[in-house]
C-alpha cells in the first residue's frame, strides 16, 4: 500500500488497537501503540481488559480476517494447544435456549477460535510487535489530544508515564482511539468545540459469572457448548474448552436474573439450562480459582458516522465506537471487520479519512448491533421500544431458529449471519423464507430436552 503519512498513534493495545496498528503499519512510516497497562509477558488477565477472565470466542468473520492479517496464526495457536474449531461436531450451539442448531459435517476452515482472551491477545501482540515499523509502549496513559491553532486538526496526544507520572507529547499525523467502551473521545471532541456523537443505547443489565475448571480429558466430545437465554428464563451459559484440559464456564443473566458469585449457585443455575451430560461433566470438574463476575449494563453505539463535523487526524475504533452484549461474541470480529474497512479506506489516501472510515465501519458495526439488539429485544425482561418492524422481524427470527434446529441448510445460513459473515437480510431471501416455513408451519415444536431425557437418548 502507498504510504500516506509519517506517523500514526494508536491509543489502547487491546484487540482492536492491535488490529488497527497492523493495518496502519502498511500506510504510515511508523506506528506507535500506547497502552496504559503494563503488559504481562505470560498470558494472564490484566486490569484494562476485565473481560479477560471470561469466556471469549472469536467467530468466523473474525478468524478469517485474522488469517489474512496474520497468516499462520491459527496454526501457531493450534500448536500451542488452543482449540481451533474446524468441525461442527465439536459445537453444540442452542441460541434459542433449548435445542442446538442442526449443523453437519466438517467446515474445512477454522471457524471458531477459543483461545483464552489473554492468550489470543498475546499471540496477536507478538505478531504486531514483530512488525519493523511498530513500536508498542506499555505503562503509558493517554490523557488528552493535542491540536493545531485552528483546533480542526489533531496533532498528537499527551501521554502520562504510569510509573513516573512524567507527561510528554507524542506528535503524529493520525491518532486512533482504541481505548474501549470507556473511550473519552466524546469529551476530547467537546474540548475542541466539536459535537459529541449521538448515542444509541439499549439497557440489558447483564451479569457474567465465570468459573475456570479442570475437566477429565474427554469428559465431553464437544469443545463449545452454548445455550442462549429464553423469554421464560432470561439466562444461559457458555462452556469453552481451553488449553490444557481446562474449561471456562460462563453463566450470564439479564435484568436481575444474575448468576451468583459462588460455585454452588452457578451449578444450581446451570442445572436448569444445561443438557444433563454437560451438567454432569461440569459438576465432576475441579474448580480452579474463584468465580469472576462482570457487569455489562448497556449495548452502546456511538454514531460517529452521523457527525457532520469531525477534526482531521483522528479516528475512533473498536469498542470505543460500539460495544454489544458479549453473550453474542461479536466484539472482536466487529473490530476485525473494522480493520479491513480501515485498510480499504487507507488505500484511497488520507483525504476525508474520518468520514470515509466511519461510514465503512458502520456496516460491520450495524451487523453486530442488529444481531445483539434484535436478540436482546426478544426477551421481555429487556425494556426498549419494539417498533412494528422489530416485532415482525423478531417473530420471523424465532421461526428461523426453530427451522435451524431441524434443517442444516437454514442452520448454516443462520450461523453465517450470527457470525457476521452475511448481513441479516440474507435470512429474508425467498429461498430461505420458504425453507423456514416448510420446517415450521404445521409442525409442533421439538420436545424439550428434559422430556427427551425421560423418553430416549439426548440428541443435543
Ligand atoms: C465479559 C465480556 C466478554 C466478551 N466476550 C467476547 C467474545 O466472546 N467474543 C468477542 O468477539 N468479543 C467479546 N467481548 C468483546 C471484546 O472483548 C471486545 O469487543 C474486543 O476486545 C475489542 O475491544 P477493544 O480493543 O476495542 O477495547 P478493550 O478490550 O477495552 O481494550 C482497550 C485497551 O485500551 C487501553 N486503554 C484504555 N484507556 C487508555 C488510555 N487512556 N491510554 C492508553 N491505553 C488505554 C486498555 O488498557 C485496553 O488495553 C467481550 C466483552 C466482555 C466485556
Amino acid at each position: 500500500m502507498r504510504q500516506i503519512g509519517e506517523h500514526a498513534v494508536v491509543v489502547g493495545a487491546g484487540v482492536a488497537g492491535l488490529l488497527a496498528a497492523r493495518v496502519l503499519s502498511e500506510a504510515y512510516g511508523r506506528v506507535t501503540l500506547l497502552e496504559r497497562d503494563p503488559l504481562p509477558a505470560a498470558p494472564r488477565p490484566r486490569r484494562g481488559v476485565a473481560q479477560g477472565r471470561h469466556a471469549h470466542l472469536l467467530v468466523t468473520s473474525g478468524t478469517l480476517v485474522l488469517d489474512r492479517l496474520f497468516p499462520g496464526l491459527w496454526e501457531d495457536l493450534s500448536a500451542a494447544g488452543v482449540p481451533v474449531i474446524r468441525d461442527f461436531a465439536e459445537l453444540r450451539f442452542a441460541p434459542g435456549g433449548e435445542h442446538p442448531l442442526r449443523l453437519d459435517g466438517p467446515t474445512g476452515q477454522p471457524f471458531i477460535c477459543q483461545a483464552g482472551r489473554p492468550r489470543l491477545e498475546q499471540h496477536i501482540r507478538g505478531r504486531v510487535q514483530a512488525l519493523p515499523n511498530v513500536d508498542l509502549r506499555d505503562g503509558c496513559s493517554v490523557a488528552d489530544l493535542t491540536a493545531d491553532a485552528s483546533r480542526r486538526r489533531v496533532t498528537g496526544v499527551r501521554v502520562v508515564d504510569a510509573t513516573h507520572g512524567v507527561a510528554q507529547t507524542v506528535h503524529s499525523d493520525l491518532v486512533v482511539d482504541a481505548t474501549g467502551r470507556g473511550s473519552r473521545a466524546p469529551n476530547w471532541l467537546a474540548s475542541l468545540d466539536y459535537e459529541p456523537p449521538p448515542s444509541q443505547r439499549l439497557t440489558i443489565d447483564l451479569m457474567y459469572a465465570t468459573q475456570r475448571l479442570r475437566a477429565r480429558p474427554g469428559a465431553l466430545a464437544a469443545k463449545v457448548v452454548a445455550v442462549g437465554a429464553r423469554a421464560d428464563r432470561p439466562y444461559g451459559f457458555v462452556l469453552l474448552a481451553q488449553e490444557d484440559d481446562h474449561w471456562l464456564l460462563t453463566m450470564f443473566g439479564y435484568a436481575g436474573h444474575h448468576p451468583v458469585r459462588d460455585r454452588g449457585g452457578l451449578l444450581d443455575m446451570l442445572q436448569v439450562v444445561a443438557p444433563p451430560d454437560v451438567f454432569a461433566a461440569v459438576r465432576e470438574a475441579e474448580p480452579v480459582g474463584e468465580v469472576a463476575t462482570h457487569r455489562f449494563p448497556v449495548n452502546q453505539w456511538r454514531r460517529y458516522d452521523r457527525l457532520r463535523r469531525f477534526p482531521t487526524g483522528l479516528l475512533v475504533f473498536g469498542d470505543a465506537i460500539c460495544s454489544t452484549n458479549p453473550a453474542y461474541a461479536l466484539g472482536m470480529s466487529a473490530a476485525a471487520l473494522q480493520a479491513e474497512s480501515l485498510r480499504d479506506v487507507l488505500a484511497d489516501g488520507s483525504r476525508d479519512l474520518a468520514r470515509r472510515f466511519f461510514r465503512a465501519a458502520a456496516r460491520p458495526v450495524d451487523g453486530a448491533w442488529q444481531a445483539a439488539v434484535g436478540g436482546d429485544l426478544a426477551l421481555p425482561q429487556v425494556e426498549g421500544r419494539r417498533s412494528l418492524p422489530v416485532r415482525v422481524i423478531g417473530r420471523y427470527s424465532a421461526r428461523v431458529l426453530r427451522a435451524a434446529e431441524r434443517d442444516p441448510v437454514t442452520a448454516l445460513r443462520l450461523l453465517r449471519v450470527a457470525s457476521l459473515q452475511d448481513p441479516g437480510s440474507r435470512l429474508l431471501r425467498p429461498a430461505t423464507a420458504a425453507r423456514v416455513l416448510r420446517h415450521t408451519v404445521g409442525r409442533a415444536p421439538a420436545p424439550s430436552p428434559e422430556r427427551r431425557v425421560a423418553t430416549g437418548p439426548s440428541t443435543s
